[in-house]
């Protein structure tokens, strides 16, 4: 990883506003308030001035991007944006601030704002799936949740398992795959129940789709919403029945569950659907170069802003 960081956008603030330019604007820049691509220069480099009468506005490749109101140098956000699209495993705001060399502050702001970025990656999100195309649902639990459900069969108390904290108290992943172009979708969802899970099938799968799931009760009333639905058993130690298999999806959740285990232990809750969102983006993006991911990411990043409060 050294070497790639010998590139002029990591130690060049002008380079690497060209490197951001290029990753943002590949026809040259837009305005990001009117979307004109007519503009001057200015006399500070980096500053465009809109050239549409009614806007006239000016703008730098940070405007309206996740990227505003940062001290950062671009020197650092380069360096973080690869990181992040570089790294297998995800990266934490403390890696992030040893590799810098910068302020926590500085590492935990670049952090959350990469992380907002590769959420959606400039990727569209059409309906998943299509005609007899399968696509993979599955849940994981992950992490216990801080405050947890109290079940109505145990008198109000939470949800057990063997004396152990159960499935009611922990944080319950829901990730769809079309097996076709091998993209996930990842959701947190505070319960995982048959309401929930078929609002977000319904909201991203196409539905001549063939659903595979394992034999959960929790897809058995969505899945008649689909060309088919058709199950393996787990129970029965069933994994493949021709096609029909979850084990894509459940490949994603092991890169998922060993990418937290290194890194991320003091994931807060609140905050388990960005790294979700991150492991998706890495794992959708998994054949482009490192570069092009971070390239990707920067388009992601346009017309978000965070407003994070500092951790101190
Ligand atoms: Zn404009």
């Amino acid at each position: 990883m050294a070497n790639q960081f010998k590139a002029p956008h990591f130690h060049d603030e002008d380079a690497a506003r060209a490197w951001f330019e290029s990753a943002r604007w590949p026809d040259g820049p837009v305005c990001p308030n009117c979307g004109s691509l007519k503009h001057y220069a200015t006399k500070k480099a980096g500053r465009y001035r809109c050239a549409e009468k009614e806007c006239r506005k000016d703008f730098t490749v940070q405007t309206k991007s996740i990227m505003e109101r940062s001290h950062a140098s671009l020197t650092q956000w380069a360096a973080a944006f690869h990181l992040y699209a570089a790294s297998k495993k995800g990266f934490t705001a403390t890696q992030l601030q040893r590799h810098l060399g910068c302020q926590y502050n500085t590492a935990w702001f670049l952090h959350h704002r990469v992380m907002e970025a590769m959420r959606r990656g400039g990727l569209d999100l059409p309906p998943m799936g299509g005609p007899g195309r399968p696509v993979e649902v599955d849940e994981a639990y992950h992490g216990n949740v801080k405050n947890r459900r109290p079940s109505p069969q145990r008198g109000s108390r939470p949800f057990t398992k063997g004396g152990k904290v159960g499935v009611g108290g922990k944080r319950v992943i829901i990730s769809l795959l079309d097996r076709e172009n091998k993209n996930v979708r990842s959701f947190h969802v505070p319960t995982a129940d048959a309401e929930t899970v078929a609002r977000l099938v319904r909201e991203n799968v196409h539905k001549e789709s063939r659903l595979h799931t394992d034999e959960s009760k929790l897809y058995i009333s969505v899945g008649k919403e689909f060309a088919a639905h058709e199950t393996v058993v787990h129970a029965a130690k069933e994994y493949a029945r021709g096609d029909v298999t979850t084990n894509t999806v459940e490949g994603y959740f092991s890169i998922f569950k060993r990418g937290m285990r290194g890194n991320y232990q003091h994931c807060a809750e609140k905050n388990l659907h960005r790294y979700l969102a991150e492991f998706d983006f890495r794992y959708n993006t998994r054949n482009i170069t490192d570069g092009e991911r971070a390239a990707l990411a920067v388009r992601g990043g346009e017309g978000k802003r965070l407003t994070y409060r500092q951790p101190h």
